[in-house]
């Protein structure tokens, strides 16, 4: 990508787990950044780069002033709710957190005239996709208020952008993010943790007496779930690339429909394009724990869709994105560092 200069970054939800990660690596690249976040699951601690406004999306002032006072090149949205089975149970706790603020942002966003918007989507809008690895071509399916809550700022954004020449956006459909900074910095520090790396580690602690593992009987090989993990330092630096990607123009962008124009607004999938099952999960942190702690079928987690796998092809392509820990032994390696550490922590050691 071409730009290389110093960029300011608006970052919501920049004290959470992913949000963090890529706040860091903004801040290794020299970038300037804001992070704006209501610490409702996130952590003071975790920003370790730039200034940190607690402040919540809902909240048009502050969120308004911030804007001003900060006057970014582009923003970086990840304050959202992203638990499928919980999103099942309390749906309009999604739609407000992750479909109506987006929608109060991005009116601020474009009243203070800010036209590069990065978004952190989610493969959960493809639902069960009918062809694995799902490209972005697929049909939006969500199966899960998560994935539509989701989908509705998509649909903004795909909306906005055609109505709108000056704007362009990247949305990044994540697919399972996994893993701590390589040199545990940072890491997923959540109070009631769903995901099945961080409960197969603080299961190996004993901080949780058994693993369920929701669904054996999947049309997959083993029977049950099957997802491409990716490492959160390369889903980081996903972020950087598609920030370098939507600035490269900077001062020449006279809109999308014109010469000179913005780069096109862009949906990426951000994965390996490899799949591992819920049991070969399991086995990997048994093996990279040396622990044999216990494990129980259960039945399956609503929501859940058998087998979601990237096709990464364009991601690669455009961004120029050069994954450098597709290794699922890393991802729970440095999982594992951080939860220790954490439970170093905790126990006061
Ligand atoms: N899972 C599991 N036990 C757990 C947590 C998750 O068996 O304690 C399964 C879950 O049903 C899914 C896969 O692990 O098939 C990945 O779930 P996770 O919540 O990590 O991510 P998601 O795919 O929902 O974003």
């Amino acid at each position: 990508m071409l730009q290389s200069s110093p960029l300011k970054v608006f970052v919501t939800g920049g004290a959470g787990y992913i949000g963090s990660h890529v706040v860091l690596a903004l801040g290794e690249a020299g970038h300037e950044v804001l992070v704006y976040d209501n610490l409702s699951t996130g952590s003071r601690a975790a920003v370790l780069h730039g200034e940190l406004v607690v402040g919540d999306l809902a909240d048009n002032i502050l969120l308004r002033e911030t804007l001003e006072r900060f006057r970014p090149d582009a923003v970086m949205h990840f304050a959202a709710s992203i638990e499928v089975g919980e999103s099942v149970r309390a749906p309009l706790k999604y739609y407000r957190n992750n479909s109506a603020n987006a929608l109060n942002l991005l009116e601020a966003v474009r009243a203070a005239g800010i036209d590069r918007f990065i978004f952190s989507s989610t493969a959960a809008v493809y639902g069960n996709p009918p062809v694995v690895p799902v490209t972005e071509e697929a049909p939006l399916n969500p199966i899960n208020p998560y994935g539509a809550s989701k989908l509705v700022t998509e649909t903004m954004l795909r909306d906005l952008a055609a109505a709108d020449p000056a704007f362009s956006y990247v949305s990044l459909r994540y697919f399972n993010v996994a893993g701590a900074d390589p040199f545990t910095r940072l890491g997923q520090d959540y109070a009631n943790p769903t995901h099945l790396i961080t409960r197969a580690l603080k299961t190996a602690l004993g901080i949780f007496p058994k693993l369920q593992l929701f669904g054996t009987d999947y049309p997959t090989p083993d029977g049950t779930c099957i997802r491409d993990y990716i490492h959160v330092a390369d889903l980081a630096q996903a972020h950087l690339d598609a920030l370098a990607y939507l600035c490269s123009d900077m001062g020449t962008c006279t809109g999308t429909g014109s010469a000179g124009a913005c780069p096109p607004s862009l949906i990426c999938n951000c994965g390996y394009g490899r799949g591992f099952s819920v049991n070969e999960v399991v086995a990997m942190a048994r093996e990279v724990t040396g622990i044999d702690f216990p494990i129980e079928t259960a039945g399956r987690r609503e929501g859940d869709p058998a087998e979601l796998v990237a096709a990464s092809d364009r991601i690669r392509r455009t961004l120029g994105w050069q994954p450098r820990h597709d290794d699922l032994e890393f991802i729970l390696k440095t999982a594992w560092a951080w939860e220790k550490k954490l439970a170093d922590k905790q126990s006061g050691r």
